[in-house]
C-alpha cells in the first residue's frame, strides 16, 4: 500500500544520500592533490562565426582525468565544488592554463582565437578577486583582449548590483565578457539594458524542437537575437545539434555557434588540429 511505497522511497533515497556524501568526502580528500597531480585538464569547445564558417573563439571546459574513476565530467564535481569554493581554484588553475596556451600560440607564432572561460559566483565573496586573474595574465603577458570571462545569468537575481560593478571591473581590465547560459533561468529582458556584457550566450534551453521548425521557438529566439544586437552584444547560440538549427541561427543573423554539430569540446591538441591544423600542413 502507499505506506509501504513510501517507505521504500525514502530508503531508497537516504542510500542515494548517503552515496552522494561519501563522494563528497573523497572528492575533499583528494581534490588538492588533484589539482596538484594536474589531474584537471582543460577541454576547449571551438565556437564558429556564422558569417564565415571559421572558428573565431573558443570555451575552457574543465574535466576531471581520475586515474582511478577515468574522465570525470563537470556536473560531477563542480556543484560541490561551489559549496566548499574549491571552484575559485579550480578556476584559476584553468584560466592559467589558458594563458599558458595563448602565450604558446602567439609565441609560436599562431594567430590565437580568443578563450573563454567560466567564472564561479564563489569569486565573488572577495571584492579584489581579479587581481589574482590579472597576476597570472601579466605573467604569461597576454594580452586581455583574448580572454574574455562568462558569468552565468543566476548572478542577475542574487545580486545584481554586484554583478554591474564585476562587469565594470572585468571591462576596465581589459577582458571581454560574456552572459552565460541565456534563457534557463527567469531572465529579465530588463535586466539586458542595465548589463554591460559583450556577449549574449543563449542557452540550449532556447533550442529544444530538434528540427528548428517550431515556429513559435524561431520568432524568441530570432527576437533575442535582434535585442542583442540593438544593444551592441554579439551572440553565440550553445547546445546546437543539427545542420537544420544552424540554418535557421545563420538566418535568425546570430554570430556565432557552440555545439555537437561542429564539435564537442576536445583536448588542446584536438582543438589545434581543427583550428590551426590547415595553416599548419601548408607550413610544413
Ligand atoms: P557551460 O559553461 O554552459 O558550458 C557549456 C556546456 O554545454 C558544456 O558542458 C558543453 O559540453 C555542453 N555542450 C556544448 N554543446 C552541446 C550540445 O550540442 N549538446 C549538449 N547536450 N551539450 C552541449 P560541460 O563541459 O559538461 O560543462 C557543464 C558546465 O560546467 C558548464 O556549462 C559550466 O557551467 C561548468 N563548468 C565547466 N568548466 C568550468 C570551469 O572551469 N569553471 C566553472 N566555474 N564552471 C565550469
Ligand atoms: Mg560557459
Ligand atoms: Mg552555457
Ligand atoms: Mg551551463
Amino acid at each position: 500500500d502507499t505506506n509501504d511505497s513510501r517507505l521504500f522511497a525514502f530508503q531508497f533515497y537516504s542510500d542515494l544520500d548517503r552515496l552522494k556524501l561519501m563522494r563528497e568526502k573523497d572528492m575533499e580528500n583528494r581534490m588538492q592533490d588533484a589539482l596538484n597531480a594536474g589531474e584537471f585538464v582543460v577541454y576547449l569547445q571551438p565556437k564558429l562565426s556564422l558569417k564565415d564558417d571559421t572558428i573565431s573563439g573558443a570555451e575552457a571546459l574543465v574535466r576531471w582525468q581520475d586515474p582511478e574513476r577515468g574522465l570525470i565530467p563537470p556536473d560531477e564535481f563542480i556543484p560541490f565544488f561551489e559549496k566548499n569554493r574549491f571552484i575559485v581554484e579550480v578556476d584559476l588553475y584553468v584560466f592559467d592554463q589558458v594563458c599558458s596556451l595563448l602565450r604558446r600560440w602567439l609565441d609560436e607564432g599562431i594567430t590565437p582565437v580568443p578563450i573563454s572561460v567560466n567564472m564561479s559566483r564563489a569569486h565573488l565573496a572577495k571584492t579584489d578577486f581579479l587581481d589574482a586573474y590579472e597576476a597570472i595574465r601579466k605573467a604569461y603577458g597576454v594580452p586581455p583582449e583574448l580572454l574574455e570571462i562568462e558569468l552565468t545569468e543566476t548572478l542577475v537575481f542574487t545580486n545584481p548590483e554586484a554583478l554591474f560593478q564585476v562587469i565594470d571591473q572585468i571591462h576596465r581590465r581589459g577582458y571581454r565578457c560574456s552572459m552565460d547560459d541565456f534563457g534557463s533561468g527567469y531572465s529579465s529582458l530588463n535586466l539586458l539594458k542595465d548589463l554591460r556584457m559583450d556577449t549574449l550566450k543563449l542557452d540550449r534551453a532556447f533550442f529544444t524542437s530538434q528540427n528548428a521548425d517550431n515556429p513559435r521557438e524561431r520568432d524568441v529566439v530570432t527576437s533575442v537575437i535582434d535585442l542583442a544586437e540593438k544593444l551592441s552584444m554579439s551572440t553565440v547560440a550553445e547546445g546546437v545539434e543539427t545542420p537544420a538549427q544552424t540554418a535557421f541561427l545563420k538566418e535568425a543573423r546570430c554570430d556565432m555557434v557552440q555545439g555537437y554539430v561542429f564539435s564537442r569540446p576536445v583536448p588542446i591538441p584536438d582543438f589545434e588540429a581543427l583550428a590551426f591544423g590547415a595553416a599548419d600542413s601548408e607550413k610544413a
